[in-house]
Formats: C-alpha cells, structure tokens, sequence
C-alpha cells in the first residue's frame, strides 16, 4: 500500500521487509502471512499488513480487508494441511487484551480436542437500561 507506516524498529515490520526471516505462508505488496514461532497449536499461524498500524482502529479499511480476505483461504488451508477440527481467529488490541507484539496480527489457531487450550467465556446478562445507555454512545462516537 502506498505511504503506509513503517517502524524501523518493530519486529514484524521486519518481517515484512524480509529483514527477519519467517515460514511464510503467503505475501503480496500489502500483507504476509507466516507460521507464528511460539504456536499455541499445530498450525498456529498470523497474518499481517505490511504497513505498521499497532491496533485495528488505527487502520484504513482497505488494510484491514487485505489482512481478512485471506481469512478463509488460509482457514480451509491450515484445516486441509493439519486436519484440525475447527480453529479461532484472534486479533488482540492493546496490551490488556493480550497484544505482545505492537503490530497489528491476526492469529489462526487451530484447535484439537484435548488440545488443552480451554475456552473461556464468562457470559454475563445485558441489562437493558444499560443497553440503551451503550447503544446511544456507541452510535454517537460511530
Ligand atoms: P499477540 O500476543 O497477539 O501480540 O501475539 C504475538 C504473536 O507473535 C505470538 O503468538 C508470538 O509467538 C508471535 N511472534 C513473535 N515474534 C515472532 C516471530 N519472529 N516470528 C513469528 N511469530 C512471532
Ligand atoms: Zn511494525
């Protein structure tokens, strides 16, 4: 992508220029994908935008598009290579939701049963005074 950001001393950025070496899966001008160093699961692997954006809101959405259009071809190859039985697509924004590497990524993780990763899923009720409340602001802010 023309003009996009670069951070000369960010490790996926790197990546993307071919400074540090990956096991890459797939690349054009604007993304790369490769198999994540400290997987999760067999398979485990991440795409990336070329352009150096730490979290999702900071992106235009044609570099968002070129990472998720990937999605679903890179899904149905992973699942044909490791013969997983289903996966999870994770992308972590910000530290406090578990961002390790300040560039943004999207994980594809394959999951096995007894693969032992867990789930966790602690839901809550929406109450709906506070919904209304949610939907005003968040619709405002859009
Ligand atoms: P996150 O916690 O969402 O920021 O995830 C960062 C991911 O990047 C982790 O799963 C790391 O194992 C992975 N990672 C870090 N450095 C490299 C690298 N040089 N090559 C491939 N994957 C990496
Ligand atoms: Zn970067």
């Amino acid at each position: 992508m023309p003009d996009a950001p670069s951070d000369p001393t960010c490790i996926f950025c790197k990546i993307g220029t071919g400074q540090i070496p990956c096991h890459k899966l797939y690349e054009d001008e604007t993304v790369l994908a490769f198999l994540d160093i400290g997987p999760l699961s067999h398979g485990h692997c991440l795409i990336i935008p070329k352009g150096h954006y730490v979290t999702i809101d900071q992106m235009p959405p044609e570099a968002v598009t070129a990472c998720t259009r990937l999605l679903p071809g890179l899904s149905r190859a992973v699942v044909a290579a490791t013969g997983c039985k289903g996966w999870n697509i994770l992308q972590n924004n910000g530290k406090i939701a578990g961002q390790a590497v300040d560039h943004l990524h999207f994980h594809i993780i394959p999951r096995t049963a007894g693969d032992n990763l867990g789930y966790r899923w602690p839901a809550g009720k929406l109450d709906p005074a506070q919904a209304k409340v949610l939907v005003e602001e968040i619709t405002r802010a859009l």
